[in-house]
């Protein structure tokens, strides 16, 4: 399904993004990993997978250029790496605000940045933004975090329009509650109360997600642009 084509997947050291990684590359695509650290599971991964990673912080302009530039040639970017602090509007300070849409947010512009240029003189190219249920509709909880995951929506629809008649394909998945570290750590009484109530009556698998990610940035959704596609188990529906 993706033979021949190379894939950058930022924040695939752990969670969502290494599931994407290892399905890539069992669909036949070559695959570039990164992480905010060299840490040792993106040094497993890689190794695992034969692939090559890259480290950098996406809220770092300048080092994502760095980085993206030493890379030869990247079909499909998928802007995945995210944070979810669990605060309340009361507890969210002014940094905490910059720190969640500097990463959320503003990563997937430095990195989309990075890669477009060359996307547009081949005339051709794939991004997937990862963006949540939370930024959909509303879900109780996290404002920051819902927030900025609104925006990706948002920022997937315009960059879509904007670069469609450059040959370059933008779209979202929006996952529902999904088994990561992420979700673990933040795990309380009101979240079990939530996934209590996932039509399904379970969280996703990594896997499950990463289904529609590869589906979006293979040539199956060549007539797809500026869409989000929601993956929550009808959570949504409620
Ligand atoms: P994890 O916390 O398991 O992994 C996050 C990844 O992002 C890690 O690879 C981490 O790198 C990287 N990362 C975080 N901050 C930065 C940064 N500043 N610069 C570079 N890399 C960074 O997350 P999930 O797999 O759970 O989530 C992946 C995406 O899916 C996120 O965008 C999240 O918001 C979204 N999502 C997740 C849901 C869930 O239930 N899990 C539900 C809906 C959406 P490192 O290991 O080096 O720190």
């Amino acid at each position: 399904m993706l033979e021949n084509k190379t894939i950058l997947i930022t924040g695939s050291s752990r969670g969502i993004g290494a599931a994407t990684a290892r399905l890539a590359k069992s669909y036949g695509a070559e695959v570039i990993l990164h992480g905010k650290t060299d840490s040792q599971n993106l040094r497993d991964l890689a190794s695992k997978l034969r692939s090559s990673y890259i480290c950098c912080d996406v809220t770092d302009e300048e080092a994502v250029k760095r980085k993206v530039s030493r890379l030869e040639n990247i079909d499909v970017l998928i802007n995945n790496a995210g944070i979810n602090p669990s605060k309340t509007f009361m507890e969210l300070t002014n940094e905490d605000w910059r720190t969640i849409f500097e990463t959320n947010v503003l990563g997937i512009v430095n990195f989309s940045r990075a890669v477009i240029p060359r996307m547009i003189e081949k005339k051709q190219g794939k991004i997937v933004n990862i963006s949540s249920i939370k930024g959909l509709s509303h879900v109780e909880g996290k404002p920051a975090y819902a927030a900025s995951k609104a925006a990706v929506i948002r920022l997937t629809s315009s960059m879509a329009e904007e670069f469609a008649p450059h040959g370059i394909l933008v779209n979202a998945v929006a996952p529902g509650f999904t088994q990561t570290e992420m979700t673990k750590s933040t795990m309380s009484p009101k979240i079990h109360e939530q996934i209590s109530r996932i039509p399904l009556g379970r969280m996703a698998s990594p896997e499950e997600i990463a289904e529609a990610v590869l589906f979006l940035a293979s040539d199956k959704a060549n007539y797809i642009t500026g869409q989000t596609i929601v993956v929550d188990g009808g959570y949504s529906l409620r």
